[in-house]
């Protein structure tokens, strides 16, 4: 018999979010079956809820960034045991057999991943996220979160901190490098303690100096604010890498000026429309502009390990189900400290 679980569901792009149900399959050999205890709100899912992108299907449920218990096991299962606290992220699925798939890349698996929600699993069935109490995903898909963080704490690290970890890693974030990430937000605050904790020399680029407290708390020994144009002046040439976690439009030639010869700028975010950049902010100081997705299995796995053995975790504020359409104003008048994490026993 499937399980119906609480969700909060979006019928349409202007529906907002309401209580309703969703129909999770029984676990099948390799199936665990997670009791959801917190869900972060990523500004993606309000992105997908509100239908900014292309593709998105109702009634849709939200939430990528999971952490719950196990509470039932297919009979093949070996990784996970009923009791253990686990997380799962953007995706449930993959082709499992293409190059990338194969070295532990599954976020850009060529089949396409199967997307926690707004996708179709093997089973055919569309996929419905965290907003909800319960989630049936396959063994291979759900991480270990190690004893050492909460699961409130814990689950923002299922997509905002493997985003960030991820590329930090790629570029070689440590110590000598200066990184800077722009917009501290969730992504960008958990980019802070993970780029601080990894060495580097950390420069926070913010619209206003209102965040600039918690962010020489949380590890950035530089605070800017993007609103200032001393600042595109003072910091011309002098970083090694620079992620953006912003979603509104930027201007990429003036953050491009602020890479040092060889250096990286990196999107994370992800504006709405299509960004332009002129040839010579790349071809005046051979910079690199690039891109990155979440991350793979494997290394979500080692942040979360990682973030754990540096007593890491996100900075959250617990919401009830009822206050999620509040939150999502909140979080796009960028209003939040830092994540806001669904409490799913108020589903
Ligand atoms: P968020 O919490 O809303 O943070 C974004 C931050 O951007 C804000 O806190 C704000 O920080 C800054 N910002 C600058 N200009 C802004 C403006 N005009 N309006 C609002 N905020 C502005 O969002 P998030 O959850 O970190 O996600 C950020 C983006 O990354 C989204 O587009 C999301 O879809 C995308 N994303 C991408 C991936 C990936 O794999 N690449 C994964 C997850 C999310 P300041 O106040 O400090 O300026
Ligand atoms: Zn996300
Ligand atoms: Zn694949």
């Amino acid at each position: 018999m499937p399980t119906i679980a609480q969700a909060y569901v979006a019928s349409s792009p202007t529906s907002g979010l309401e209580p309703g149900t969703v129909e999770r399959r029984d676990p099948g050999d390799y199936d665990v079956r997670i009791s959801i205890k917190y869900t972060g709100i990523c500004h993606s899912d309000i992105h997908a809820a509100r239908g900014e992108w292309s593709g998105v299907r109702y009634p849709l449920v939200v939430g990528h960034e999971i952490a719950g218990v196990v509470e039932a096991v297919g009979r093949r299962v070996t990784r996970h045991l009923v009791g253990d606290r686990v997380g799962v992220g953007c995706f449930v699925d993959s082709c499992r057999e293409c190059a990338n798939c194969r070295a532990g890349e599954e976020q850009y698996c060529l089949q396409g991943s199967t997307s926690t929600y707004n996708s179709f699993g093997r089973d055919g069935l569309p996929t419905a996220g965290g907003y909800s109490t319960s989630i049936v995903v396959d063994e291979k898909y759900v991480l270990n979160i190690p004893d050492g963080i909460s699961l409130q704490d814990a689950a923002p690290l299922m997509c905002a901190g493997i985003t960030m970890y991820s590329p930090l890693r790629h570029w070689r974030a440590g110590p000598g490098k200066r990184v800077a990430i722009i917009g501290m937000g969730g992504l960008g605050h958990i980019g802070v303690k993970i780029a601080a904790a990894m060495g580097a020399e950390v420069t926070v680029l913010s619209q206003s100096l209102k965040k600039r407290e918690d962010a020489l708390r949380l590890g950035a020994q530089q605070y800017y604010a993007t609103s200032e144009p001393e600042t595109f002046k003072y910091l011309e040439g002098q970083l090694d890498l620079v992620i953006n976690t912003v979603s509104a439009d930027i201007d990429v030639d003036a953050y491009l000026s602020l890479l040092s010869l060889g250096g990286t700028m990196v999107l994370v975010g992800l504006p709405s429309k299509p960004l332009s950049q002129r040839a010579w902010s790349l071809i005046g100081m051979r910079r690199n502009l690039s891109g990155s997705k979440m991350g793979g299995i494997r290394q979500t796995q080692e942040m979360l390990e990682f973030c754990a053995a540096n007593g890491l975790g996100a900075e959250v504020e617990v919401i009830r189900a009822g206050q999620i359409n509040e939150a999502f104003e909140r979080v796009l008048a960028s209003d939040v400290r830092y994540r806001f994490v669904v409490d799913a026993g108020t589903l």
